[in-house]
């Protein structure tokens, strides 16, 4: 076993003992029932459907720290001028960890580069300057930084020219912040999607903890990671979710799950073998049929608007979107791009996915893998919009030895690996909970309890 961040070393170790034989097989996924089956072009070399029984999920107590581990956010980058509000009393130091002074009076203050330094200011009296500035309200309350409110403490570091802010708080205190921004805002009916967000989210923050702790922050605070906007987007029963599963974490042999998520995977869920083969294939993101016994095979996110879509391009839409879009994603020169002359999938993996795309233009010829594809196929030249999936039929007409159109009849919305939260959602509807969700979406992984 390779050595985990200090921050959960000896809750995992225990785990990993006590979970020696937790990579149970199960059967694995099939196909799109014929209802849910994308009505055109060719029928998908795939699986006969084969839902499996659900077993109650019970959280294992196998190890607990005493307190949630601590994350690292960032929150912004690059700011000429960050405007900080600190509630009451505050500790102000050089670091998280190092010794801090107290400084008696809080309000508004403010956060800039200066020389290779960071100072903080009031007004234009400098309180702190250092190449890195931790803030932590001393009594609690919430800390506001360019408007919006954070629990936790602030580190502000030098970067690129300006400041970063990055948050410094307990996991538990950060899903609060994530859940609405990533499953939204929930009906009662459909709480224990909640539940599962909380553990899915939860289990990837961290299992990012091990491999940052040489950089200065765990995560981002955007899509390259999970959506987190503090306190201010907090809702009541995302909240009581993440209090509820407090200390449950998803693992695979002993670790935390990377348990990415998506929005609506389509009826099947992405092998990330075949959407990121840049990525570590860790056998619990292979990819599961999105259906439950007792729904006649009916896919869990059929209802979700994204679940089958259509997207056109004609001849010359496609060039201009080629144009933009090649020279970007696959770093080719804007004159070498050329007029499409043919568009060809590069094959369809088990989860239904193309895995690659052979674009031949009357300059050159460009292959795109996996997730790539939703980047260099966008729908229109004029918008930032990506493909929805890589989950497509693809139907090209060709005229006079080029593309006259394409055209793609799609499934799902995102890159479909991990827990699908519309299917999610609807299995919180059927009556499943949280733990149920996450053992249907990661075959192979045990909940456990790390923390009080
Ligand atoms: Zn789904």
């Amino acid at each position: 076993m390779k050595s985990f961040d200090r921050r959960l070393a000896p809750a995992l170790f225990l785990c990993a003992l006590a979970l020696s034989a937790c990579a149970e097989k199960r059967p694995s996924a099939g196909t799109p029932s014929s209802r849910d089956a994308m009505p055109s072009v060719a029928p998908r070399p795939v699986e006969p459907p084969s839902p499996v029984a659900i077993p109650p999920v019970t959280p294992e107590a196998v190890a607990l720290l005493d307190s949630p581990p601590t994350v690292r956010v960032l929150v912004l980058e690059s700011r000429g001028t960050i405007r900080l509000r600190v509630p009451g009393a505050y500790a102000v130091g050089d670091d998280a960890g190092g010794s801090a002074a107290r400084m008696e009076r809080g309000g508004e203050l403010s956060v800039r580069a200066s020389d290779g330094e960071v100072v903080l200011a009031e007004g234009r009296r400098r309180v702190f300057a250092s190449r890195r500035i931790f803030v932590a309200p001393v009594d609690g309350g919430f800390v506001s930084v360019d408007g919006a409110s954070y629990r936790g403490g602030f580190l502000f570091v030098a970067s690129r020219g300006g400041v970063a802010a990055i948050n410094i708080l307990d996991v538990d205190e950060y899903l609060k912040g994530v859940l609405p921004s990533e499953i939204g805002y929930l009906k009662d009916a459909q709480y224990e999607a909640f539940r599962a967000q909380a553990i899915a989210a939860r289990s990837y923050a961290l299992s990012k903890l091990d491999e940052k702790r040489g950089e200065i922050y765990d995560l981002n605070a955007t899509v390259m990671d999970q959506v987190y906007r503090g306190a201010s987007s907090e809702s009541e029963a995302g909240n009581r979710a993440v209090e509820e599963t407090r200390g449950l974490v998803c693992t695979f042999l002993g670790e935390p799950a990377r348990a990415y998520y998506c929005s609506c995977c389509g009826g099947h869920t992405a092998d990330i073998r075949a959407v990121w083969p840049w990525k570590t294939p860790y056998p619990y993101l292979y990819g599961v049929r999105d259906t439950v016994p007792g729904t006649a095979g009916e896919s869990l996110c059929r209802g979700s608007r994204h679940f089958r879509w259509r997207a056109h391009w004609s001849a010359s839409t496609l060039g201009a979107v080629l144009q933009r879009t090649i020279p970007r994603e696959l770093r080719a020169s804007a004159g070498d791009v050329g007029k499409p002359l043919d568009v060809r999938t590069l094959g369809v993996g088990r989860d239904g996915r193309v895995l690659g795309l052979e674009i031949e233009t009357d300059r050159e010829s460009f292959t795109v893998q996996g997730d790539r594809i939703r980047w260099v196929l966008k729908p229109d030249p004029g918008s930032d919009a990506i493909l929805r999936s890589t989950l497509f039929n693809m139907d090209v007409s060709r005229a006079g030895g080029r593309v006259a159109s394409v055209d793609v009849l799609g499934g799902g919305n995102g890159h479909g690996v991990g827990m699908c939260q519309t299917g999610a959602i609807r299995m919180a509807e059927l009556g499943y909970r949280g733990e149920d969700i996450i053992a249907h979406y990661y075959h192979g992984t045990r909940i456990v309890t790390l923390y009080r």
